[in-house]
């Protein structure tokens, strides 16, 4: 949560090699062996291990539908967490070393949003928005999922310089502090229960006059003398000085008065929302519309078509996660095709043990 690092995810500031000019009618032309669409880590990671795979991908990047191009990690600073980088990364740097790499292999990449996808034909065919039509053997999904916003003034702002939609991310930075926690469901709870081995004083902010978290969860937070709860109350306003957050306009859902409460950081914990609108009522999703895949593998319900990151993980939702089921969708997609196109999940390397035998 330092300042922004200007780093350029646009075509120019890819290698040359690996940008084929958007709208390219030759990319038409051809049934590609497999497209990914989505440049986080999942996809990102995706890329790699399918170009060492001699499958030579397309990379759809997207540019405004689902995140920016480059994904959620584009939108903070430092990433600390991330393995192999023992002082940390910024979130945009470590995003173009991903891109890089996945360049150096081959992809070739193109800076445009989805717009459709037929994924009942075979190959499959995708649309982007200059209108330009792709072929494909496979698919990768890899289009994650946008927290939700509270759409209030200040937010846009000090997103990143103190509002944060994730506290084992950005918790660290917030030894004692004073946090505001939004939301009242177990994600919520999570959030403040994690958030104070680091903060001073967490303050849940929920709407309502009860929470929606699970009883176990509500006691334990109840339990923790650390934190505090504002019922009936919306955040109205995030204030900040100097382009740090320093507080918030709080709403009392009930009488309707306003009061100002200072506080250092804020996180939204009021879900998330899946980027897979183009898939509906093609690929199975779950309650809250995350695509499933049958676990081991990264198989959607339809053949040849993986899904990877936190488009199909809501449990977890962090970038070494995403990058993990990035590289198992490459795998899966290459076995699958390397298999003609009949197999759905990779195989395990060994045959389970048999009970009694
Ligand atoms: C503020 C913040 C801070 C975070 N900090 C950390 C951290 O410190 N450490 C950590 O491990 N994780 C962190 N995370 C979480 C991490 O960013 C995500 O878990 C990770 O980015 C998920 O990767 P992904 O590839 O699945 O999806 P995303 O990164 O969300 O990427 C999705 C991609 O899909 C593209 N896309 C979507 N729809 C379309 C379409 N129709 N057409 C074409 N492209 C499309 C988008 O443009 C984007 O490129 C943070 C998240 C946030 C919000």
């Amino acid at each position: 949560m330092a300042d922004t690092p200007q780093i350029s995810l646009t075509p120019a500031g890819a290698p040359a090699q690996a940008t084929a000019p958007n709208g390219d009618p030759e990319l038409a032309e051809e049934v590609h062996e497999t497209i990914i669409i989505g440049s986080g880590p999942a996809g990102l990671t995706a890329a790699i291990y399918a170009a060492r795979a001699s499958l030579a991908p397309i990379l759809i990047e997207g540019v405004l539908d689902g995140g920016p191009t480059g994904g959620q990690l584009t939108l903070t600073t430092d990433v600390e967490n991330f393995p192999g980088f023992a002082d940390g990364v910024m979130g945009p740097e470590l995003i173009q070393n991903m891109r890089d790499q996945a360049a150096r292999f081959g992809t070739r990449f193109i800076t445009e949003d989805v717009t459709s996808v037929d994924l009942t034909a075979d190959p499959k065919t995708l649309t982007t928005a200059s209108g330009l039509q792709l072929r494909a053997r496979s698919l990768i999904i890899a289009t994650g999922a946008k927290p939700r916003r509270l759409e209030v003034p200040g937010e846009d702002e000090l997103w990143g310089s103190g509002v944060s939609a994730c506290a084992t991310c950005d918790g660290f930075f917030f030894r004692d502090k004073h946090v505001i926690v939004v939301g009242g469901g177990d994600s919520a709870m999570e959030e403040a229960m994690f958030l104070t081995k680091f903060a001073s004083k967490v303050t849940v902010v929920h709407r309502r006059d009860q929470l929606r978290a699970s009883v176990i969860m509500q006691e334990r937070a109840f339990a923790n003398e650390r934190v505090e709860f504002a019922f009936n109350a919306t955040v109205s306003e995030i204030t900040g000085d100097g382009g740090l957050m320093n507080g918030v306009v709080l709403t009392d859902t009930v009488t309707g008065e306003q009061r100002t409460l200072a506080a250092d950081g804020l996180f939204l914990a009021i879900g998330h929302i899946p980027n897979t609108w183009l898939f509906d009522d093609v690929l199975e999703t779950d309650e809250e519309g995350y695509l499933v895949v049958d676990e081991p593998s990264t198989a959607t319900n339809t053949p040849g078509v993986f899904a990877c990151g936190d488009v199909m993980d809501h449990t977890y939702r962090q970038a070494v996660t995403a990058a993990g089921t990035g590289c198992r969708a490459a795998m899966d997609a290459e076995r699958w095709l390397a298999g003609g196109g009949g197999v759905t999940a990779v195989a395990p390397a060994v045959e389970p043990a048999t009970v009694g035998s």
